[in-house]
Parts: C-alpha cells; structure tokens; sequence
C-alpha cells in the first residue's frame, strides 16, 4: 500500500498554482499571492517633509543648536509651504508637511520657546542638515520593484499596494472547493435523525477546513448511496476547481465514490494508503479542456470523521495552499512526549494529541480517543502525533513528529 509521502506526491505532481486574476484590496484578497512584480508609481515620500511637530529651520542659522529665528510662516499637513526662508527665519510645520525650500532641518517643539514679537528661541537643538527631516524618495523610487511576484499577501503588503496606487492586482485566487456527503443514513444538521440515521458532521467540518485553508467552499449537501444521486452532484462538483467527497470510498456494497468518478471520467491516481486513520482514501483528477490550469482535483475522502479530518490536512489542505502557490506543507514539529504511552498499531497513525511549547522545546501528549468515529475526542486536541506501526511502550522523553494543524498553545 502507498506510503503517506509517496501519496502526497503524486498530489502535488498535478499541480500548479491556478491562473492569476484581478483583485482588488479588500478582504477577500488577504493571503493570496502577487503573481506579478510590483513597481511604485512614485517616489515616496513623494517630497521632503517633517518627521515632527516642530520648527523648519536653516541648520547654518544654529551652529551650535541655539538661537533666536523669526517665524515666517506655518505649515500644516496636506498644505504646501507658501514661500521659502530666509537667512534668520523659520516656519512653524507639523509632522508630514512638506519641508519649505531652503530649509534643511526641524526643530522638535520641545526645544523651542515662542517669544513677543513673531519670533522664536530655539534652545540645545540637534540641527545638523536632515535632522527629523524624510527626504524625498527615502523610502521608494518611482518605477522601483517594491513587491515580487510570490509575494503572499500581509496587511503590510495591502498598506504598500495602496501607497503605491495600485487598488487592483493580480494574484493566484482562491481556490475554489466544492463539499459532497454521501450516504444513505445521512441527515441535515438541523433534522432529528431517525433510528439507524446520524446528521452529517463532515459536511460543516470539511468546509471549515477549507475556508481555514483560504479557500472559497460551498457545499453540495447530501448524497444518497445511488449512483445517480452521485452522477448528479458530482457532475455539479466537477465544476469547481477541487471537488471533495466524504464517504462513500470503502469496500462496502453501497461504496458507490469510486464508481460513480469513473463514470464521470475522473481519473484515479491512487486508492488507499497505508495509515491510520484514513486507509480508503482516494485522490483523482480530471483534465481541463478549457484552461491552461491545472487539473480538477477530486479527493474521496473515507466517511469517519476522524478519517475525513486528518486526510483533509494531510493531503487537501497542501493541494489547496499548492493552487495558491504558497508552499503546501504540513507542518511537523519534533516534540517530546510528556508521558508514557502504549500503543499498538497495524499503519503509520495519525493519533491526536496536544502539542504545548516549553521551556525546551515542544512537548505532545495523545488525548484520550477511542478511534476514527470519535470526533468529539479531537476536540481536545490541537495537532496529531504520528505514532509508528508495531506494539510500543513509548517512554517519556522520546521524540516524536507532529502534525500541526492549528497554533499550539
Ligand atoms: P463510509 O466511509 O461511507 O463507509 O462511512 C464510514 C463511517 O462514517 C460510517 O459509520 C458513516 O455513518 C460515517 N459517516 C459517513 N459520512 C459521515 C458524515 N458526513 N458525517 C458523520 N459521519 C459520517
Ligand atoms: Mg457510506
């Protein structure tokens, strides 16, 4: 059976990161990725202005950082000075307003007394040329790459897109994701099932992963364990750029996934792979015949909870970050275990568990959880400590790789 990282690549073999499109700065485009070079459209800041609230000076006028200077004008921000100084004068300025000609320098308030008369009386001032002054183009140059093509989207980068004028931008968007549950026993959250029914958790899970991911999910609802069923939402699903099933992908009679994405002309790349939770998984594709991006992705995901929870951040969730050209990951982190700790198993497992930071670095202890179903368990967890095939008595102390799905705390 397929090891867990040949599996992962074989997903990442289909992908390349999808067509860029136009954004505009809102929250929408926050996280995505700059699919081109972006150069500033001005010199910023655009003219010489004022670090403080102070007085703009000519720094020959105070050798030795005192003097009296007369005030010729006042200059606020978001005004242009109105003359420049002269020998023996200064303007009041604020900070941000541009610096008047002939001045070189600003006084900070705090070093200066108003006195009778129009005039001021500046006191152990530093005035060497440019001090508490931004001269023009420090910053930027106009026609200056300020932003690389790969550049994931921070507020920061918003904040610089916007200075320099560009409102819109292209970026890798967002994937987008469509969710199926299958199964005859299924209900909506908001049913009372009947005997021999359960309400559909993956459903609402799986899209919460998706969006926490970055990626824009909708959801197909229900599917019944019939092939027609499964034609009808599947076709819909084969619209999007990512069609995930949960359910549906065992060796039951009514495993009807791998079937009905055949019929449909999905492609399968691999069934099962050796772990636990989440053996039957199964990734597919199907070719676009009317784009240059990358195939659609199909992942059948098994129907326990557990199973569907661990496969998405095993393999969804890097396919998804791979289409928004950021690195796919997981992310592992090597922890020690707090305690000891039995256990047997027949495949590589997914255990989870809750990874804490420490003095000396990270700690994981497993949670208590009785298997694939018991989602309520993972509730008290925070990440997954993968625990190696055999029977072990896992001493204190040993090491151990985590699967991070979220911060630790
Ligand atoms: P399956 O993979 O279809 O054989 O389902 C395996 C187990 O997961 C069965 O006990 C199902 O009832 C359960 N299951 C399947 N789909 C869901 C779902 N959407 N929400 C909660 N449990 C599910
Ligand atoms: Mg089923």
């Amino acid at each position: 059976m397929l090891a867990v990282v040949d599996a992962q690549k074989i997903v990442l073999e289909q992908i390349r990161p999808l067509p860029p499109v136009s954004a505009r700065l809102d929250a929408t485009a926050l996280g995505l990725v700059l699919a081109e070079d972006v150069a500033s459209d001005l010199d910023m800041p655009p003219f010489t202005k004022a670090m403080m609230d102070g007085y703009a000076v000519r720094a020959a006028d105070l050798p030795h950082g005192t003097g009296e200077l007369a005030v010729v004008d006042e200059i606020t921000a978001g005004r242009a000075p109105s003359r420049a100084i002269g020998p023996g004068q200064a303007a009041r300025i604020m900070t941000g307003a541009p610096l008047p000609e002939a001045a070189d320098a600003v006084v900070m308030v705090e070093r200066s007394r108003l006195l009778d008369g129009g005039r001021v009386r500046i006191e152990d001032a530093d005035v060497r040329p440019g001090a508490n002054v931004l001269p023009r183009g420090r910053e930027m140059r106009r026609g200056e790459v300020v932003l690389k093509a790969g550049t994931r989207l921070r507020p920061q980068e918003f904040g610089l897109l916007a200075t320099v004028g560009r409102a819109e931008t292209r970026v890798h968007p967002a994937p987008r994701v469509a969710i199926l549950a299958t199964g005859d026993e299924l209900v909506e959250p908001s049913a009372r099932p009947g005997i021999s029914q359960i309400r559909n958790g993956n459903g609402p899970m799986l899209l919460a992963q998706a969006a926490r991911a970055g990626a824009l999910a909708r959801s197909l609802g229900i599917a019944a364990d019939r092939l027609d069923a499964l034609h009808e939402r599947i076709s819909d699903g084969l619209r999007d750029d990512v069609l995930i099933l949960a359910g549906g992908v065992s060796a039951g009679k009514l495993d009807l996934v791998p079937q009905a994405l055949t019929d449909l002309a999905v492609q399968t790349l691999f069934h099962k792979v050796r772990m636990k939770p989440g053996k039957p998984l199964l990734f597919g594709i199907q070719p676009r015949a009317d784009s240059d991006g990358p195939p659609r992705l199909v992942f059948g995901l098994p129907g326990n909870p557990v199973s569907a929870l661990v496969c998405f951040e095993l393999f969804v969730r890097p396919a998804l970050r791979a289409l928004m050209a950021l690195p796919p990951g997981p992310r592992f982190v090597q922890a020690s275990l707090s305690e000891d700790f039995e256990n047997r198993t027949d495949r590589p497992t997914y255990r989870p568990a809750r990874l804490s930071a420490s003095g000396t670095g990270w700690r994981v202890q497993p949670v208590p959880w009785f298997g694939s179903p018991d989602l309520r368990g993972v509730t008290d967890a925070n990440a997954f400590v993968v625990l190696p095939e055999g029977e072990h008595h896992h001493r204190a102390g040993e090491v151990f790789s985590v699967l991070c799905v979220e911060d630790a705390d």
